[in-house]
């Protein structure tokens, strides 16, 4: 599972403060058509030893060699079109500012961000702006050598130049990639390529005679094939070093082996081993033994994932899109979490519910803060802020998961907005803006990890009640929980006590930006003249709402017209902490309770309608803002620096280039799935 990072994107808000990268680190990279590009710090990179970089630089050859079996994953024709349209590009002599040349660089910047033709989130097809005339001229003008493989004689081109003719200029052909709607055939009607000739029926039968349903252990069918119709049959043809996606799996195999001569102890070359048999035999058992033994090993500070993984680009639900990160520890941020876990029974103890509802003994939950070194695959350039693997149940359930944050992505968000005039155009004077650039960023996490570390895991049911009580608002409800637990906790100077904060009006950005952004900005999310539906949404409209409401008579929080706009304004951050603890005693009633009357009306009557005159006004303030509404990043550059026997003796990491840059240098010295000319 990933935590995605779109509420972030939106809302995210400066701050400069506990922030590792060098002053003057340039975080913007590229923005076309709705997509921004940023790149990425890695702090304490130097400060590795020798061995866990050498270790780290292998694991990156590994992640870097997979990019074409996802572009692949994604659609039949995706490496064709990138070859094509790279080709054109590369070879273009007219003039670069042209219309249609300016269009075709945004139509390859969209393939390079989606892994092939379509949309990395809606999953629909690009529309390129470029006219036919035009693509059919510069389609003309290569020679037959520098056509995509397979198209190189005159016949081949031909047929080509029809498909590219439908891809590119046809809406209605493969138009989405993983389709959902319900009542169709979510194969036939899927333009991704884990499927061929293959009805969602025949899938369906095909695996419901593999499944068990009575074993306690079941390994995840057909996480690593494509299923296809030969000769009649419905067969698997799994992901593997000898078949489909050989070449690259081959490469991946190769420098995992490397990596695993620097392994900082046996857990990590275990897994690496096990990871390499399944990567040779396509055997699922030795999947399950890998996720077992990567889950138990929590010692070493690198880490990494490399393989089949996240399932949303199945609309079944069942083949892993292939994924690869490295990553390492960072000690201080996990240090922080690890304070706060350690003294989760302070603050169950503390708490402003009902002692009836609090746990007799609370443990809080461990996470690890890590730094991303490499973005490859279904991460990249998009990227999870959070992950929490393995994906398998039951060895979620018997051997546990590791759950990480990405804190150098967490930090690029919040350096790329800056100065992006979010927080100019909606806080309330620059003194809001001041406190929220100064302090969000270490408030925004430490939110993060008290609502994960001890929100979550505070408070117990009443004996007997139903935990499925709450029904359709129990996410909501929930999150709505573990905001207010984090939002209370806060402003504790229990905080200060134990040394994760020094400033004890830190928490006051973190109030601001929320009631800001539940009155207000996250409507930038909403379409004109829709509800909210999305539960976390639903979670902070109802917290800020009710808190406006109930602060009415004190005039805690106050809306405020200035020249035809809106803007929240807090009069009195701690009767706001007094009507947090009010909200979050109700909460955990409701919840301890199974309340769901309660439940169904504070979210009903707080947390779902939209105010069409304020909708429409912010919509029209951030439209103007022209911020991205998706981003991603471009890795850094690792150099290994070799002495005369070949021997590692440093490896350099540098940030410089850009995108396309980087795009095109991966197309060449990392496509084994293609032939480079
Ligand atoms: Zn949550």
């Amino acid at each position: 599972m990933k935590s995605n990072v779109l509420i972030a994107a939106v809302i995210a808000v400066s701050s400069i403060n506990a922030m590792a990268q060098p002053a003057g680190f340039d975080y913007r990279v590229d923005r076309f058509a709705d997509i921004e590009v940023m790149r990425y710090y890695v702090p304490g990179f130097d400060k590795l030893s020798l061995q866990q970089k050498t270790y780290i630089y292998y694991l990156t050859e590994a992640a870097l060699q997979g990019r074409d079996i996802l572009t692949d994953q994604n659609g039949k024709y995706n490496l064709t079109v990138r070859q094509l349209i790279e080709r054109i590009y590369t070879t273009y002599n007219g003039n670069r500012e042209d219309k249609d040349f300016k269009a075709l660089e945004v139509y390859l910047k969209q393939i390079w961000f989606g892994n092939g033709i379509h949309h990395h989130y809606s999953t629909d097809k690009f529309t390129p702006a470029f006219s036919q005339k035009f693509f059919s001229k510069q389609f003309d003008r290569l020679t037959d050598q520098q056509m995509p493989d397979g198209y190189q004689n005159k016949k081949q081109r031909a047929e080509l130049k029809k498909l590219m003719q439908r891809i590119l200029f046809e809406p209605s052909f493969m138009a989405k990639r993983v389709n959902q709607a319900d009542g169709e055939d979510l194969i036939l009607t899927s333009a991704n390529n884990m499927y061929e000739g293959v009805t969602q029926n025949e899938v369906e039968n095909y695996y419901s005679r593999l499944r068990n349903p009575n074993d306690p252990t079941p390994v995840m069918w057909g996480l690593n094939c494509r299923v296809a119709k030969i000769d009649g049959k419905v067969v698997e043809q799994p992901y593997v070093a000898d078949g489909l996606y050989g070449k690259a799996i081959s490469k991946i195999v190769f420098y995992l082996g490397k990596a695993k001569e620097y392994a900082e102890n046996d857990g990590q070359r275990a897994y690496i081993d096990k990871l390499i048999e399944f990567y040779r035999t396509g055997s699922l058992r030795a999947f399950d033994e890998y996720s077992i033994l990567w889950a138990e090993e929590t010692k070493g500070d690198v880490d990494f994932i490399n393989g089949f993984i996240e399932v949303y680009g199945d609309p079944l639900g069942m083949t892993g899109s292939w994924e690869g990160m490295v990553n390492f520890r960072n000690g201080d941020a996990s240090h922080r979490t690890a304070v706060i876990s350690g003294n989760a029974e302070y603050f169950e103890r503390n708490s402003p519910v009902d002692d009836r509802f609090k746990k007799d003994e609370v443990k809080g939950v461990s996470a690890k803060v890590i730094t991303a070194a490499i973005l490859a695959g279904d991460s990249y350039p998009s990227t999870p802020i959070g992950i929490n693997l393995p994906n398998s149940n039951w060895i979620r359930a018997q051997h546990g998961s590791k759950s990480v944050t990405l804190e150098n992505i967490t930090d690029a968000y919040d350096g790329a907005a800056a100065g992006n005039g979010f927080n100019e155009e909606f806080a309330y004077s620059s003194a809001e803006v001041e406190m929220m650039r100064r302090n969000l960023t270490l408030a925004d996490k430490l939110h993060t990890d008290l609502h994960e570390c001890l929100g979550h895991a505070s408070g117990k049911l009443l004996p007997g009640v139903d935990k499925n009580a709450l029904k359709a608002y129990a996410s909501t409800l929930e999150e709505g929980r573990a905001d207010l637990f984090a939002l209370y906790y806060l402003a504790d100077p229990k905080l200060v006590e134990l040394g994760v904060i020094s400033d004890p009006d830190t928490y006051k950005a973190e109030y601001y930006k929320y009631i800001m952004n539940g009155l207000m900005t996250q409507l930038t999310r909403i379409e004109p003249g829709k509800d909210i539906e999305e539960s976390h949404m639903r979670n902070r409209k109802f917290i800020s709402e009710w808190c406006y409401e109930h602060g009415k008579a004190d005039n805690v929080i106050e809306l405020v017209k200035r020249d035809g706009k809106t803007y929240v304004k807090i009069n009195d951050y701690e009767k706001l902490r007094g009507l947090f603890a009010q909200l979050l005693a109700e909460v955990q009633r409701i919840k301890s309770t199974g309340d769901y009357e309660a439940g169904r009306q504070l979210v009903e009557n707080y947390g779902v309608k939209v105010d069409p005159a304020i909708h429409a006004e912010v919509l029209e303030r951030y439209a103007r803002l022209n911020i991205a509404p998706y981003k991603g990043f471009v890795n850094p550059v690792y150099e290994a620096v070799r002495d005369n026997n070949g021997n590692i003796t440093d490896v350099k990491v540098s940030y410089g280039e850009d995108y396309i840059h980087q795009m095109l240098r991966y197309s060449r010295d990392y496509s084994p799935l293609t032939v480079n000319r």
